[in-house]
């Protein structure tokens, strides 16, 4: 930013020279033909060289970011100060990259090093790809690639859900049941083993018993991040995930006998 500003008052007060503005103009120096120049240059000072990228495709995913490295200047910039520059944006140039290299070559087509490429630099892509990247990390036979992604997603991703998968151990179950990564279905009566449902509903009884009372009459719950709620009392986080979890008649009746014999205390 402070780079822009610089040069956009070195612009105007050049300008402020009278006729001298339009010549001056056209020295700023190219930076497409710089990137022909340097091509080769910045693919090793990214360290990019080892994903054996074509010329031209090398060349359509950094030519944004060169750009924007570049600047509007009108003395030509030595190729290590665009590196720099580059390398000073850091993960996001590394994930803006694996984005394009997405876009570019299919999943399928990719060699290893660019796959694994692409699976660590996913970054904030991971809640939209989490599901590609694993369908072909099992087709390679790559545990290792699955259990980096497991652990960005169980860290980091938005959509990390209060379940855990039992088939890919993401946290991924969603509010319909189904595993945004893996595609498994989970069962209700599965799902409230996972949660530990009726032990939970127990310690609510002694706890909380007006909101267990009212779970029980009311023959479901919500669960979410902050455990089981009763429908009236229940907030929806923003964006968080939730489950609705109805009650069977056995569990009702388990569930009343256990209150019975607190108040009978
Ligand atoms: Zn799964």
């Amino acid at each position: 930013m402070a780079r822009k500003k610089r040069e956009e008052e070195e612009e105007e007060s050049s300008g402020e020279e009278a006729g001298a503005k339009k010549s001056k103009k056209e020295k700023y120096v190219d930076p497409e033909k710089l990137l022909e120049e340097y091509l080769e240059e910045v693919k090793l000072g990214l360290n990019l060289s080892y994903l054996n990228l074509d010329r031209d495709v090398f060349r359509d995913i950094i030519k944004e970011p060169f750009i924007a490295a570049v600047g509007q200047v009108k003395t030509k910039p030595k190729v290590r100060t665009i590196v720099n520059r580059l390398n000073a944006s850091g993960d996001a140039l590394l994930e803006y990259i694996a984005a394009k290299l997405l876009q570019t070559i299919s999943l399928s087509k990719m060699s290893d090093e660019q796959f694994e490429f692409v699976v660590y630099h996913v970054g904030k892509l991971v809640n939209e790809l989490a599901a590609t990247l694993y369908a072909e990390a099992k087709r390679r036979n790559r545990p290792d690639l699955i259990d980096f992604m497991r652990s960005l997603w169980n860290q980091s991703s938005s959509l990390r859900s209060p379940v855990t998968c039992p088939k890919c151990g993401f946290r991924a179950i969603m509010p319909d049941l189904s595993c945004k990564v893996c595609g498994y279905v989970m069962q209700m009566r599965e799902l409230k083993d996972n949660l530990h449902l009726m032990e939970q509903l127990k310690d609510m009884a002694s706890t909380n018993p007006e909101e267990f009372k009212e779970i029980v009459s009311s023959g479901y719950l919500f669960y979410g991040s902050l455990g089981p709620s009763a429908p009236s009392r229940f907030k929806a986080e923003s964006g968080g995930i939730y489950y609705e979890v109805i009650l069977t008649a056995q569990e009702k009746d388990q569930l009343r006998k256990l209150y019975s014999s607190l108040q009978q205390r």
